[in-house]
């Protein structure tokens, strides 16, 4: 069965009962037990709620891992994975990180004595250099968050097994179906089911899948332990928005790859990061290890004085945060999302006074086109 399939049938059928197409909001906190020392599998739902299962099952199911876990938000899901480490423990991260997971590592679980260093894991090379003994895993983007270098996840994966330490990809950018990344070697997905997942920007939720079945207790005792969990309604919307994952992400990888086309021969332009453009560094390896390249953009204006006028004077497109969703947004990376990264780490990066981000939604490319142009002028 192909992805997008799988992805309409979750939560397909599931109530033999009555026949109901979707799956119900099990909107109830706990569950009447049906005799002494007997459950239904149920019994309260910080441990277990029958839409999160659902939800759970489904992108398990999508990503090709033993176990799906729900959480609040992506942060959350992020910060419940670190607890997989102690003190001392060390991690290899992407350096241009999502700047939330950045704050999260260098300002809270720096505190508790996890250490942390950032490299370019788009070069395998420099995580390969990065390793010490203490090294438990590593910690990488897919595909990075403004300036979408690609990661080799088979080569890092490879590395990750040959010493023995946990491979996490935040898959947030390419989802199931763009990329398998547990399919490749990796042993654990996070995703940010804000984006493209839920992809309505109507809610906030994270989710994890861990290939293995025992770690995968281990993270579920965590889950049950700390408690972010995501609530049945914001399941149900997540399992919703799934369903429709591949005709929106096949129509704005489309416009997408037209809007860069477009930025990339505009004279008030200098430079456009789009994979899917032949010279982009990532082209090649993506071509290979995922079915699309994505549906964000990020591009270099000729001059600052141009960052307002388009982030104000786009009609269609909505300067916001987030990404993902049907809605075609405009950000400021340097201020907006990763303001928390040193000035002097985000202008080796290149995110500069001149770089925008968009996040391609399903609108007609033309009117994104016009909407840009107009703003320009
Ligand atoms: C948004 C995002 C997160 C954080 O997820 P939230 O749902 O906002 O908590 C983590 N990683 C990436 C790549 C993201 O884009």
């Amino acid at each position: 069965m192909k992805l997008s399939t799988q992805a309409v049938q979750v939560g397909l059928n599931w109530d033999g009962k009555t026949g109901a197409v979707t799956v119900p909001v099990y909107q109830t906190a706990t569950f009447k037990h049906p005799g002494l020392g007997q459950s239904t599998g149920y019994d309260y739902s910080r441990s277990g709620n029958p839409t999160r299962t659902v939800l759970e099952n489904g992108i398990a199911g999508l990503d090709g891992g033993a176990r799906g876990f729900a959480y609040s938000s992506g942060m959350a899901a992020i910060a419940n994975l670190l607890l997989l480490f102690r003190k001392g423990d060390h991690l290899i991260v992407t350096e241009d990180l999502y700047g939330g997971t950045y704050r999260l590592f260098e300002q809270i679980f720096r505190q508790y004595d996890l250490d942390f260093s950032y490299v370019d894991t788009s070069d395998v090379a420099q995580v390969e250099q990065a390793l010490r003994p203490e090294t438990k895993a590593l910690f990488v983007e897919s595909l990075t968050n403004p300036l979408l270098k690609a990661a080799d996840v088979p080569r890092l994966s490879a590395l990750c097994a040959s010493r023995d330490i946990l491979c996490i990809v935040d898959n947030t950018f390419l989802t199931p179906y763009l990329q398998r990344p547990l399919d490749l070697g990796a042993d654990i997905t996070v995703y940010s089911a804000t984006k493209y997942l839920a992809g309505h920007n109507d809610t906030v939720a994270g989710l994890v899948v861990v290939k293995d079945p025992d770690l995968a207790e281990k993270v579920y005792f965590l889950q049950n332990s700390v408690g972010a969990v995501l609530g049945p309604q914001d399941s149900w919307l997540v399992i919703r928005g799934m369903k429709t994952l591949g005709v929106r992400l096949d129509r704005q990888q489309e416009n997408a790859q037209q809007i860069a086309e477009w930025l990339d021969g505009h004279p008030q332009v200098r430079r456009v990061h789009y994979p899917g453009l032949p010279g982009h560094p990532g082209h090649a390896l993506l071509q290979e290890t995922a079915r699309g390249f994505g549906a964000m953009v990020s591009f270099e204006v000729s001059d600052p004085s141009l960052v307002e006028k388009l982030l104000l004077k786009t009609e269609l497109i909505s300067f916001a945060e987030s990404l993902g969703g049907v809605e075609t947004l405009i950000t400021f990376p340097e201020v907006q999302t990763h303001a928390d990264i040193l000035p002097e780490i985000r202008a080796r990066l290149g995110i500069n006074n001149v770089l925008l981000r968009l996040s391609v939604g399903i609108e007609d490319a033309g009117d994104l086109i016009a909407d840009l142009a107009q703003a320009f002028e």
